[in-house]
């Protein structure tokens, strides 16, 4: 019964101090998003005291007779928010519903085909040193060097000369929407299972503004925690026919007993994913990437080697070469943490420079979209990265403005008391 902050101050100052930084900074990491109040509650809830191995109905503990009515909520809501007809809401996060993805997918052995890590796939994707790579043989597509963009023909090309057993369409990095019906011809013509994997755009899926690769794909993998705004966790989707695989891949295949309390919270969240209010937010998102593109495209920025990948973004991210510029990804990450603003540095494709110092950064929306921002705060926080990232800037005069804009919009007021 004794609070936090009598039990351990020295992780309820973390969990202060962390607050004060989400509140005093803006959060442009693509991510990350803030998780509505009822999200926390049912997170941080007696339901991560249950065990409950198995599924509703077939669990291998007493008393889940609660938790179950969580889980078959998540799983109807989630089902019905994209199409699918089979769902599984364990994964502890979004690698672990690949890994159980693929594992009900192909042997170990069998060859995947995805976005090379170095042009925006992830880790999940065949990187050597992930379960992916050291299980799988492992195959890669690229972008254009030219236009920096997804080329099915490339795509094709591979998919015959590797000849692969699954076709993976998917990124962390990357401006623009795929192609989901050419992506499943081509697993068609070469004989391959097709994954999709939608971890940064669900949300964008769900409010009905990004193509649903669900009716496309084999099997859809996501996390629920960057567009879809929910707790930290994954999923995965798929035809019912690769139900009863994917559901022993994910326990017991990979997991032990569900976290509960995930579970309930990503049923909160797939309830308002539904809703219209989270379909105003991604528009928001999108149209805050777009207003970030053109900012960043402008004559004045693009003369210090400045530019945007792709001119543009069809999503919830940019992505920004500093190929051409003095700064590099590193200097630029750290220029505008000083100002207030959270983004990752990122590999461009191509890359000249090193990976722990890069020519890239990736600014994402959705976070800011949720704490509220339109179009004239998203023109205002892109004039601020502009400005960052001219020589000379006045980081001390940046970061009042960014202030202005965390000030104008209050994040969790009252969580203290909550
Ligand atoms: N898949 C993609 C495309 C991702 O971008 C990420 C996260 O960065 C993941 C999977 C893994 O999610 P998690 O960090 O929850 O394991």
């Amino acid at each position: 019964t004794q609070p936090l902050t009598e039990v351990d101050p020295e992780i309820a100052a973390v969990l202060a101090d962390e607050l004060g930084r989400q509140r005093g900074t803006l959060e442009m990491i693509a991510s990350e998003n803030f998780v509505p109040r009822a999200v926390l509650q049912a997170q941080g809830s007696v339901l991560t005291n249950k065990y409950a191995e198995g599924y509703p109905g077939r669990r291998y503990y007493g008393g889940c007779e609660y938790v179950d009515v969580a889980e078959n909520l998540a799983r109807d809501r989630v089902k019905a928010l994209f199409g699918a007809e089979h769902a599984n809401v364990q994964p502890h996060a979004g690698a672990q519903a690949n890994a159980a993805a693929l594992a009900a997918m192909i042997q170990p052995g069998d060859k995947l085909l995805g976005l090379t890590l170095a042009h925006g796939g992830h880790l999940t994707h065949g990187m050597k040193l992930n379960f992916s790579g050291k299980l799988y043989e492992v195959a890669a597509y690229g972008v254009d060097p030219d236009t920096y963009r997804i080329d099915m023909d490339h795509v094709r090309e591979q998919a015959l000369a590797e000849r692969p057993q699954v076709i993976i369409a998917g990124w962390s990095a990357y401006p623009r929407q795929l192609d989901f019906a050419a992506f499943r011809s081509i697993a068609d013509e070469v004989g391959a299972l097709l994954w999709t994997d939608m971890a940064h755009f669900a949300g964008l899926v769900a409010a009905g503004l990004h193509p649903n690769p669900v009716p496309h794909s084999d099997v859809v993998t996501s996390t629920v925690h960057k567009t879809l705004g929910g707790p930290r966790s994954g999923l995965v989707l798929s035809k019912a026919e690769y139900a009863k695989k994917i559901d022993s891949a994910v326990f017991p295949g990979q997991q032990g007993g569900p976290l509960m309390h995930a579970i309930a919270a990503k049923a909160v969240a797939f309830k308002i994913a539904a809703g219209e209010e989270f379909a105003q937010r991604q528009r928001r998102t999108l149209d805050g990437a777009r207003i970030l593109a053109e900012r960043l495209s402008a004559a004045d920025v693009t003369e210090h080697g400045v530019s945007v990948l792709t001119g543009g973004t069809d999503v919830h991210l940019v992505l920004v070469s500093l190929k051409d510029s003095a700064l590099d990804g590193k200097q630029a990450e750290d220029l505008l943490h000083r100002a207030g603003i959270t983004v990752n540095r990122n590999a461009i494709p191509f890359d000249p420079r090193p990976p722990m110092v890069t020519s890239g950064l990736r600014i994402g929306t959705p976070a800011l979209a949720t704490r509220g921002f339109g179009d004239a705060e998203f023109t205002e926080v892109a004039d601020v990265i502009a400005e960052t990232l001219k020589p000379g800037a006045d980081i001390d005069a940046l970061r009042v403005r960014v202030e202005k804009l965390a000030g104008d919009f209050p994040l969790y007021e009252g969580l203290e008391e909550w």
